[in-house]
């Protein structure tokens, strides 16, 4: 079965084609340099550029993996969470080659995506397991019970993990986005230098909070003259109390749920100091992780098609009435 995923929620222009659940080709266009001068990603911008580099993304993703248009079996498509104008591309795009083709849409949520990206890399695996899914808007922990019925054990009350690298790194003076800038500079960091709080870490639930933390650093930088801010060292030990506040959490739901797979999920799972620390746990407590490869982390049309090619098997799809649902939930 060729399917074919489409996505736009943000600043990403992705197309990608997959056989049988296997890569045939995975485009993806980022705006970053675009929306780096604004320190942010501007919607407006975004949607505008999606509208003129979809067609290219589609056009070399069709070349790529060799196929003709009337192969294609599935159309899957992101319909949120995201960026409205930005979703409505991917969406429009997805229903005209729908007609055109006739053949099947089916509408994925962006985050249940960023989740089975790992049956890319671990054909294998299989429900039940615990994912600790971790992006620029999201910081959730998921029991996926089955395919399409995933459980939302925790999530965070405030900040997105990512969305607290970002602004850490801005308070910094770091680039965009900050997440990898972080995990650069941290490398020559002492992570024991500063002992960041670590809000909700015993807090009987798996929520999180990270808005605390942010301000913490806020306060330690304010310390220190201009030029003599510390910043690996504040790096670092920020990196350390982010990563030990989600594995904490993460593992605790894995035992108490008697589930003995834990799976890494979204931009943040590119962190290297999140991936050392979860492998490292993993042995100690004797509990499987399985963690992406860099490209499936951030993202990517390739995890959009495998999640619409998992959930038809399952009888779910999608008609044209199809829309964009910008706060869409799991
Ligand atoms: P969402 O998936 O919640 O809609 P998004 O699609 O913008 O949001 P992703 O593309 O999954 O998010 O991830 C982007 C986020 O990942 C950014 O906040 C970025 O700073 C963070 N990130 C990327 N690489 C790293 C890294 N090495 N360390 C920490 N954070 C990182
Ligand atoms: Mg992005
Ligand atoms: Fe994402």
């Amino acid at each position: 079965m060729i399917v074919l995923g489409i996505e736009t929620s943000c600043d990403e222009t992705s197309v990608a084609i997959l056989s049988d659940g296997k890569i045939l080709s995975n485009v993806v266009s980022s705006q970053i340099d675009i929306h780096k001068k604004f320190g942010g990603v501007v919607p407006e911008i975004a949607a505008r550029h999606h509208l003129s580099n979809l067609p290219i993304v589609f056009k070399k993703a069709i070349d790529m993996a060799n196929i003709s248009l009337d192969q294609i079996d599935l159309i899957s498509v992101t319909y949120g969470p995201g960026l409205i104008g930005a979703l409505l591309v991917g969406i429009s795009f997805a229903k005209g080659l729908s007609l055109r083709l006739g053949k099947p849409l089916i509408g994925v949520n962006h985050i249940v995506g960023h989740v089975f990206a790992n049956y890319i890399t671990y054909p294998h695996l299989k429900p039940p397991y615990i994912v600790l899914m971790v992006s620029g808007g999201h910081t959730e922990i998921l029991l996926v019970k089955e395919d399409d019925k995933i459980e939302v054990l925790g999530k965070t009350v405030d900040d997105a993990a990512g969305e607290a690298f970002d602004k850490v790194a801005r308070i910094l003076g770091l680039g965009y986005p900050g997440g990898p800038e972080i995990d650069k500079l941290s490398k020559n960091g002492d992570e024991n230098k500063f002992n960041f709080p670590r809000p909700m870490l015993d807090s009987k639930n798996y929520n999180f909070s990270f808005s605390g933390l942010k301000t913490a650093v806020l306060y330690t930088v304010q310390k220190f003259d201009n030029d003599n801010v510390p910043k690996e060292d504040i790096a670092a030990s920020f990196q350390k109390a982010v990563v030990d506040i989600l594995l904490k959490k993460t593992f605790k739901a894995a035992k108490n749920s008697n589930v003995n797979t834990i799976v890494l999920a979204g931009g943040v799972a590119a962190n290297s100091y999140l991936r050392k620390k979860a492998q490292e746990l993993s042995e100690k407590q004797n509990i499987k992780v399985l963690i992406p490869p860099l490209e499936f982390c951030t993202d990517n049309a390739a995890m959009i098609a495998m999640a619409g090619y998992k959930l038809y098997k399952k009888g779910i799809s999608s008609d044209l009435t199809l829309e964009a649902v910008p706060n869409l939930k799991i």
